[in-house]
């Protein structure tokens, strides 16, 4: 896999925090596994993290009111 913003393939196993604005607030989540680039620090997600966010981020739509904290180990 190579950066989408530099073209570099060196990319190393990060732990990042996602945040998403949903209609009735604002979704955060935390220690999300991420590909980091050692070049120029863009985070990407691989396809099986973004399923899971896109799951947790419609189940936080439903319940939310302003911010809601998710930590990823716990949820996913
Ligand atoms: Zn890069």
């Amino acid at each position: 896999m190579n950066c989408f913003t530099c073209g570099s393939s060196n990319m190393a196993d990060a732990i990042t925090i996602y945040v998403e604005k949903l209609q009735n607030g604002i979704l955060i989540i935390k220690n999300v596994p991420c590909k980091k680039c050692v070049q120029c620090g863009e985070e990407f997600f691989s396809m099986t993290i973004m399923k899971e966010i896109e799951k947790l981020s419609r189940m936080a739509e439903n319940i939310i009111s302003e911010v809601m904290i998710i930590d990823y180990n716990k949820a996913a």
